[in-house]
């Protein structure tokens, strides 16, 4: 396999199509349009050239990187890739719908992977082309630092294709860790409940943003609070994971924070939109409550 097809080109497509063409594939970067795809290029340009300022790549080592992604704007391209990633928005229909196009053009032996982070995979691949080559491939943000990826075999995932997913993971040089496909997979389950206590807790006053964040920084010694890894993963995302494992498991323990929906509904979705529990607009940044 040597060339990579990527559908969603926001925080996790564009950091997981930096990291496969710096370990030699090509890519295809898809996104809404042509324009997305290329905007996201150009700040994968940036990115790369930081790590060269900062001497944790070569020049040319990040150039070649570069030049290996290929802003698409349609799927047809990605007809010669051996495996093709879905990293968009973290909606069920928004997923449906691509799979349904991409299956015009995935090649026969080509694996098919869902970059989610928590909708079954078992029932997402009955929306894709073939179940047996379809398969959880879940990267971490920031895709580039994060080394793990979580490995989600849905019912009908084939072992060819578990071996497909894994000689990527190698080449990217990430660790892999494999899991069936239950609500929330493995770190989602565990995390995103904490996430959405912090913010239960914050809307009933027991204590500031700040103060949520500094006591599990502290007191758990976790490199950042809760609402400050939220705001970093999307609140948007938060919500959506929330809601999954609600509605797969049936169990109240996992219904959404009031607050956390409030956020949501207000466009507040953490760093990517400026504002979430923190404000982004200046050089540090600020809790809003
Ligand atoms: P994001 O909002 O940064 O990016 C989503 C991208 O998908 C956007 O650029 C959007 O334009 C694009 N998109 C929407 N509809 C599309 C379509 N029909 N065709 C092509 N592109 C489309 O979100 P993200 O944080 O990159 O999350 C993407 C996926 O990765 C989600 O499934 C999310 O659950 C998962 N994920 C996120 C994190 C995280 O920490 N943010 C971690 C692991 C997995």
């Amino acid at each position: 396999m040597n060339s990579v097809g990527i559908i969603g080109a926001g925080q996790m497509g564009a950091g997981i199509a930096q990291v496969s063409a710096a370990a030699g594939y090509r890519v295809f970067l898809a996104d809404v349009s042509l324009e997305v795809a290329e905007k996201a290029k150009a700040d994968i340009g940036k990115r790369l050239s930081r790590l060269v300022e900062k001497e944790k790549m070569e020049a040319k080592a990040a150039e070649t990187a570069l030049g290996r992604i290929e802003p698409v704007g349609s799927f047809e391209p990605m007809a010669s890739a051996g495996l093709i990633i879905e990293a968009a928005t973290e909606r069920e229909e928004v997923k449906r719908t691509i799979f349904a196009e991409v299956g015009k053009v995935l090649g026969h032996k080509a694996v098919l992977a869902s970059n989610t982070s928590s909708i079954p995979i078992t029932r997402l691949a009955q929306a894709s082309p073939d179940p047996e080559r379809f398969i959880g491939v879940h990267f971490f943000n920031p895709v580039p630092v994060m080394d793990l990826i979580e490995v989600i075999k849905g019912l009908a995932t084939s072992t060819e294709t578990v071996e497909t997913v894994r000689g990527y993971g190698k080449a990217l040089g990430k660790q892999m860790v494999f899991a069936n496909d239950a609500p929330g997979f493995i770190v989602n389950r565990i995390l995103l409940p904490m996430l959405n206590e912090a913010c239960f807790a914050l809307g009933e006053g027991v204590a500031s943003i700040e103060d949520i964040d500094t006591a599990c920084r502290l007191g758990l010694n976790h490199p950042m609070g809760p609402l400050t890894l939220a705001d970093f993963i999307g609140l948007d995302t938060c919500l959506e994971i929330t809601r999954v494992l609600h509605e797969t498991t049936g169990d109240p323990k996992y219904r959404p924070a009031p607050l956390l929906v409030k956020y949501v509904e207000a466009g507040w979705y953490g760093r990517k939109s400026g504002r979430g529990f923190y404000d982004y607009s200046g050089d540090t940044p600020k809790p809003t409550r």
